[in-house]
């Protein structure tokens, strides 16, 4: 258990760092708070820069400091454990909230410009309403751009949009300008995407607004907002298999460690059913992956991110 004296003297540093670069931050925030999952003990810090350079700044001043950061979008993918998490979250949601769209000459489609911390379903239905179709699919994920580039190999769609992004390296802003180079660039981890552009295609004429609309307010209303919980809890396939498929056939739609549940709906999805600890979930986790391999051979590969 942390001191009083301790939680002062790390957020000393971090506090200093923020104010000289005008950065908002707030100290000892309960990751529980931040989350989709609902767990998570206090995190030294959560910093929120207003503009892309203070970000960029932020990111280098740290470094220098040894002072140990992750970015942080909408929580939905991380599972925080129930004790202090020494490291301080950068959250890009105070960025500007601008939508740029930019006509492509001689082409059908258009570019749009966004800042990492904008959420997916927010882009979704922007997009949608403005007459575009390609991202319609995430109407109703939680998630954010940064966090779609970040594990760019489980979002094909997505990445199929991305004309280009930008992210901090030693300090600076640099820039991608085609999805392709993604493998060459300096990209480290931790990283933080600051934007991108994403090519959303007008929609053709034989399908029409309506067909468009229509698909986003059914994903709207399968979304779940008043669940604490998240999904995919595992890799959504495994040797070809689909996991909540598996998952299902051992029999543990429902299963429960605590107040942390499999979902009923979605196998692959984790419910807090209220009260659940960090440990009640990462015990659920365990027991899936041990139950799923007895009865298919088959090991399940973790999904969400583990803060401690
Ligand atoms: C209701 C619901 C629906 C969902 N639907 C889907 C779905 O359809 N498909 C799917 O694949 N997933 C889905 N998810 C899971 C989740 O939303 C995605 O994995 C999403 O990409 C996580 O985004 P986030 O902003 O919450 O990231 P976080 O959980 O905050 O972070 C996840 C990782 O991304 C990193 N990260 C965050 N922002 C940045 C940034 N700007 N730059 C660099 N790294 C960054 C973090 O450091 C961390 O490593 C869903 C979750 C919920 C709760």
């Amino acid at each position: 258990m942390d001191s009083l004296m301790d939680k002062v003297d790390r957020a000393k540093p971090i506090t200093d760092i923020c104010q000289q670069l005008e950065v908002a931050v707030r100290c000892g925030q309960k990751m529980k708070n931040h989350t989709a999952l609902g767990v998570g003990g206090e995190i030294d810090a959560i910093a929120y820069p207003e503009t892309t350079e203070a970000a960029a700044m932020l990111v280098s001043e740290l470094e220098k400091n040894n002072i140990p950061w992750s970015a942080l979008g909408r929580g939905s993918r991380i599972l925080a454990k129930d004790k202090a998490i020494n490291r301080i979250a950068i959250s890009l949601k105070l960025l500007e909230e601008v939508l740029l769209f930019k006509d492509i000459e001689n082409r059908e489609d258009k570019l749009v410009q966004v800042h990492g911390g904008y959420q997916l379903s927010k882009l979704a239905i922007a997009t949608v309403d403005r007459g575009f179709c390609r991202l319609e699919n995430f109407a109703s994920h939680l998630g954010t751009v940064g966090s779609a580039i970040h594990r760019n190999e489980q979002q094909g769609l997505f990445m199929s949009a991305l004309e280009g992004f930008t992210y901090v390296c030693d300090g600076k802003i640099k820039k991608i300008e085609n999805s392709k180079l993604f493998e060459k660039t300096d990209l480290k981890y931790p990283c933080l995407i600051l934007g991108a552009s994403l090519d959303v295609l007008k929609i053709k004429s034989a399908y029409g607004q309506e067909k468009y609309s229509s698909t986003v307010a059914r994903l709207l209303k399968k979304r779940r907002d008043d669940l604490l919980g998240t999904w995919p809890v595992f890799e959504e396939k495994i040797k070809g298999h689909s996991v909540a498929k598996l998952i299902a056939d051992a029999g543990l739609k429902g299963f429960s460690c605590g107040s942390a549940m499999i979902a009923t709906h979605n196998a692959n999805f984790i419910v807090n059913k209220g009260n659940a600890t960090s440990t009640e979930m990462l015990d659920l986790i365990e027991q899936v992956k041990d139950k799923v391999k007895k009865h298919s051979g088959i090991e399940l590969k973790l999904a969400l991110e583990v803060w401690e």
